[in-house]
């Protein structure tokens, strides 16, 4: 038996609870990992309240990301005593997922835990973290560097965005943050933000062009704020774009494309290929100073991340939540 917070959705509604469960009950797959961290990223605080369509068959173990131990694998590439990492693949969507004590997968999901990490470092950053990383691969992908100017990253307090701000800084860029939490500007300037802005200025509709600004931008909000951002980005500069914490919708007009050259990059973490989900975690090993993932995360147990998702999704959480499944 393994304790395991299972989301059900029935005639008597949606609900999450922690609940134990048989390993017999855990889906199909080639290597049985003993969970030691997973964490709670937007995706989970949508899938545990049920305020986004996340979970997509049911009942459904939540947690699209977690570190752990191989138990048992018929995978080549993976042994019993395997120190391993799993982001995405749907995950706690259409597959059980990491906030659980058990969990099987497919090993062609997993890749091994960077010697650097413990398990708990590695979960402070998280699939937040390796986004971020995803997305300051795509501006230099794009030619963007720090000599071109600022990098604007959106959403700066939460997880996404605080991972973003310290790689970006210790890359030499300089970052200016855009937060709806101004209280907490020495957080933001002790990850390496030189600059912090009030969201405000970004959220409500602007101007299809606006005065010449950023390099470059990591915008985890959408909606307005993306194209505000678009609107004030430099000639041929990059936008990633990779969250919706604000909305789906883009009220965008073509002019910053069109006229600026301004090229827009979506970052998707769940399905991205191999060997990039590899690289960018050993990016993550050299360009982001693990000494300030103490600043970054907060670690609770199992049954805490019921409440931490709804407050998650109110904007009440600083940073990263990495849960300890066995606590
Ligand atoms: P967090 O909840 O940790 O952070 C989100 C931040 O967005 C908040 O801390 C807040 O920042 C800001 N925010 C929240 N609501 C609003 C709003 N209404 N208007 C403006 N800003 C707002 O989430 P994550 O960092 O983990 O994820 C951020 C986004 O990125 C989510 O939409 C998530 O789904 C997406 N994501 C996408 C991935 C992909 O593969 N494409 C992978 C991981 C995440 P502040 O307090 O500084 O204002």
């Amino acid at each position: 038996m393994f304790k395991a917070i299972l989301i059900e959705k029935d005639d008597n509604g949606y609900r999450a609870a922690i609940q134990e469960l048989d390993e017999a009950m855990l889906p199909a797959g080639d290597v049985t990992v003993l969970v030691s961290h997973s964490t709670v990223n937007y995706k989970d605080g949508l899938a545990i309240t049920g305020k986004g369509p996340v979970v997509r068959k049911f009942p459904m173990v939540p947690g699209i990301d977690l570190v752990g131990i191989v138990d048992e694998s018929s995978h080549p590439d993976f042994k019993a005593g395997d120190s391993v990492l799993l982001n995405g693949w749907g995950v706690g969507e259409v597959h059980w997922g990491g906030l659980a004590q058990r969990a099987r997968l497919k090993g062609d999901w997993l890749i091994p835990l960077p010697a650097q990490f413990t398990a708990q470092q590695a979960m402070s950053i998280g699939t937040a973290g390796y986004t971020a990383m995803l997305c300051v691969m795509a501006l230099e992908k794009q030619g963007v560097k720090p000599s071109d100017g600022e990098i604007v990253v959106t959403g700066a307090a939460g997880g996404v965005g605080s991972v973003a701000i310290a790689v970006l800084s210790k890359l030499g860029y300089q970052v200016v943050a855009v937060t709806g939490r101004t209280a907490d500007a020495d957080y933001l300037k002790s990850l390496g933000a030189m600059e912090i802005l009030d969201r405000s200025q970004f959220n409500a509709p602007g101007k299809p062009l606006a005065k010449e600004r950023w390099a470059g931008a990591v915008d985890v909000v959408g909606s307005h704020t993306l194209a505000n951002i678009c609107a004030s980005t430099k000639y041929r500069g990059v936008v990633t774009a990779c969250g919706l914490a604000a909305g789906m919708d883009f009220p965008a007009t073509v002019a910053p494309f069109i006229l600026r050259g301004v090229t827009l990059v979506g970052v998707d973490s769940v399905m991205c290929p191999r060997p990039e989900r590899i690289q960018a975690w050993r990016r993550l090993t050299t360009d982001l100073d693990v000494g300030k993932l103490e600043a970054i995360s907060t670690e609770i147990g199992l049954a805490q991340a019921i409440p931490m998702a709804a407050r998650l999704l109110n904007g009440e959480v600083r940073g990263r939540v990495v849960v300890d499944v066995n606590q």
